[in-house]
């Protein structure tokens, strides 16, 4: 949920966000609005392209825990903070690709090792998809899909040396970006 944001008091506005943060609502702005419109189109645009069901794209305000968005069940949720990040595209269709996976359903696994395993392919499989549907659904070249895909993954490899969390069930970014390589060779990467 979230609330279009017009003209009205600070007052008005601080308790509308108060309110909204303790409801799990995010306040946006017209621009932040605008923004979500397009990542809904684009999960409409891939729901219709792989012939599922629509998925509802929901806001939530940001995490420290290194993730930008999460799937579940029917819905893909994206941190306030993302909205305006370059790499939305990449983010949006990562969690569009664990959808058209199937990724709803729980990994097996006899034991922890076996369950993390699992985790980490589903997410170097979310990561190939992700190029997959940006060539389809957003019209990219091969390149430039594994190119958008890569300068995220870059991106959380950063903030991984700053010090930040590697996301829960993924293996380092360097890792992903090196499987997703083998998968789309012969890209020449800048
Ligand atoms: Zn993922």
């Amino acid at each position: 949920m979230w609330m279009p944001q017009g003209p009205r008091s600070p007052r008005v506005a601080l308790v509308a966000l108060i309110a909204g943060v303790l409801a799990g609502c995010v306040t946006l702005t017209p621009e932040q609005q605008e923004t979500l419109d397009d990542v809904r189109r684009f999960a409409d645009a891939t729901a219709a392209a792989y012939n599922v069901p629509r998925i509802r794209v929901n806001v939530e305000p940001g995490t420290n825990l290194g993730i930008g968005g999460r799937y579940r069940q029917g819905n893909f949720y994206v941190n306030v903070g993302m909205i305006h990040s370059r790499n939305l595209n990449s983010l949006v269709a990562h969690e569009l690709a664990h959808y058209v996976l199937g990724h709803d359903v729980p990994v097996a696994g006899a034991s922890m090792a076996q369950f993390q395993l699992a985790q980490e392919l589903r997410e170097l499989d979310a990561n190939a998809k992700a190029v997959e549907i940006l060539m389809r659904v957003k019209g990219m070249s091969e390149k430039d899909a594994v190119g958008t895909v890569v300068a995220h993954l870059r991106g959380a490899q950063r903030a991984v040396e700053r010090g930040g969390p590697i996301a829960p069930g993924h293996r380092t970014p360097t890792a992903e970006i090196a499987d997703l390589l083998a998968r789309y060779p012969g890209n020449t990467l800048d």
